[in-house]
């Protein structure tokens, strides 16, 4: 019964489904995996099979499924008040979490403006930027600087300071005007940093910011930068007076140990951008923080004001799940508990090294990577570990020849060594075949 029911579902969604993503060939030919519910770490099928949510549904899933409290404060919320527009309406959640991020983010940082997702964060940023320096005296700032495999989301502008080619490159004739260093040559990033440096000088008078993702570059194949050359580059930002940019969509909520990525190199940028874990996962909702000087330059009447907004920008019930999210944080010292856990990844990881085909195992926090095979994001031998992965109770979604684990930060430890097991046998039963393209 629970079978037919499958098998009717994943009919109906091969006829009617577009999916994200995902090749035309693959959605007919993969029989895709169908989750009834979710628990914690785990992924459970309409048969019951659990499957660990390796890749934390999409990089949010900082706190686990169904996190009771979550749970509720969407419920009392919904009881109250599901939608309102928040132009000339507010409420009461968004404006506490307003405050209430302030308080967890670097000082500088003094208001906040919601969107509905990591692009739109990111989008929303770069458009206060741009308008600032229109507005107030330095009109011919319209250019922005950006690293070489950044990747900031899959709107127009979002794209246009990204570069990650597999996800973009078909869109380039619509870009707008962004410019990056070379990619890295041996993993040389002060080189990378010291090219952009040197561009930023260059052409300073024309930059509207630079924008960055803060020490890990997630799609580019979680790819770490040293701490020490973002803040070479906040220096050089405030010798020339441009906008910092710090994308925190992946890396905020203490996926790589602090709250915020910035905070490993004490770096407090002009904009930060959040979205994912700030709803815990659980809603669209996202925002965008900046400056009482940023702020400032659109003082004024409707012709200097912000001219960007959607349907469900401040949404209440994504407000009050993220007001819950940081008491959670609080109450249940996420943080400082997720620290031997991230211990245990990285001496995990580090042994996995070991295995024959794999390369350069790392982690960051909760952050865990390595790669295999040779055909880099297009290769195939991430997917057959995924396949085997996902066989022995494990949903890890590879970048392609990257293979990544990201386990919410509250996960038990033998959940999370049950995860590293599935990862490891996976590794080993594909990998003795061959190390495959
Ligand atoms: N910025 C970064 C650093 C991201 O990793 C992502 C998504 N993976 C985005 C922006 C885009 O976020 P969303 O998919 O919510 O639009």
């Amino acid at each position: 019964m629970v079978a037919q029911m499958s098998d009717s579902l994943r009919a109906l969604d091969r006829e009617r489904v577009w999916r994200p993503y995902t090749s035309v060939e693959d959605h007919l030919a993969r029989d895709i995996l169908i989750v009834a519910s979710a628990e914690g770490p785990w992924l459970i099928d309409p048969d019951g099979k659990r499957y660990f949510d390796g890749s934390g549904s999409w990089w949010c899933n900082n706190l686990g499924h169904g996190h009771p409290r979550l749970r509720q404060a969407l419920t009392e919320q919904a009881e109250r008040l599901m939608h309102c527009s928040f132009g000339d309406l507010t409420h009461e959640p968004a404006v506490l979490l307003a405050d209430e991020l302030v308080e967890v983010t670097p000082a500088a940082l003094q208001r906040v403006f919601y969107s509905d997702d990591g692009s739109t964060s990111v989008e929303v940023a770069a458009k206060m930027a741009f308008q600032y320096w229109q507005q107030n005296g330095r009109p011919e700032r319209t250019k922005f600087l950006a690293l070489p495999g950044g990747y900031h989301g899959d709107t127009l502008g979002a794209m246009s300071l990204g570069a990650v080619d597999a996800f973009t490159s078909t869109f380039s004739p619509l870009y707008f005007d962004a410019e990056r260093p070379d990619e890295p040559v041996e993993g040389d990033w002060q080189a990378v940093f010291d090219q952009l440096e040197e561009m930023l000088r260059a052409q300073a008078d024309h930059i509207a910011a630079v924008v960055i993702e803060p020490v890990v570059q997630g799609a580019a194949g979680m790819r770490m930068y040293p701490p020490e050359c973002l803040r070479q580059l906040r220096e050089v930002t405030r010798e020339v007076d441009t906008f910092l940019i710090c994308d925190e969509v992946f890396t905020g909520y203490g996926r790589t140990g602090p709250m915020w990525a910035v905070e490993h190199a004490q770096v407090e940028p002009d904009f930060l951008c959040t979205a994912k874990g700030l709803s815990g996962g659980v809603l669209p909702f996202a925002a965008t923080l900046t400056t009482k000087r940023v702020y400032e330059g659109f003082v004024g009447g409707k012709e200097r004001a912000f001219m960007h907004g959607h349907t469900f920008y401040g949404n209440p019930l994504g407000a009050s799940v993220a007001r819950e999210v940081l008491r959670i944080y609080r109450d249940e010292n996420i943080l400082s508990k997720a620290e031997p856990k991230a211990a245990l990844l990285a001496r995990r990881l580090a042994e996995l090294d070991a295995i024959d085909g794999v390369r350069n195992a790392r982690s960051l926090g909760m952050i865990g990577a390595l790669e295999v095979g040779r055909a880099g994001y297009f290769g195939k031998t991430g997917w057959r570990i995924y396949e085997r992965a996902l066989e022995l109770g494990a949903h890890l979604r590879p970048l392609g020849n990257t293979v990544y684990v990201i386990p919410p930060l509250n996960v038990r430890e033998t959940d999370l060594e049950q995860l590293l097991s599935i990862l490891e046998r996976a590794l080993i039963d594909v990998l003795q075949s061959g190390h495959g393209d």
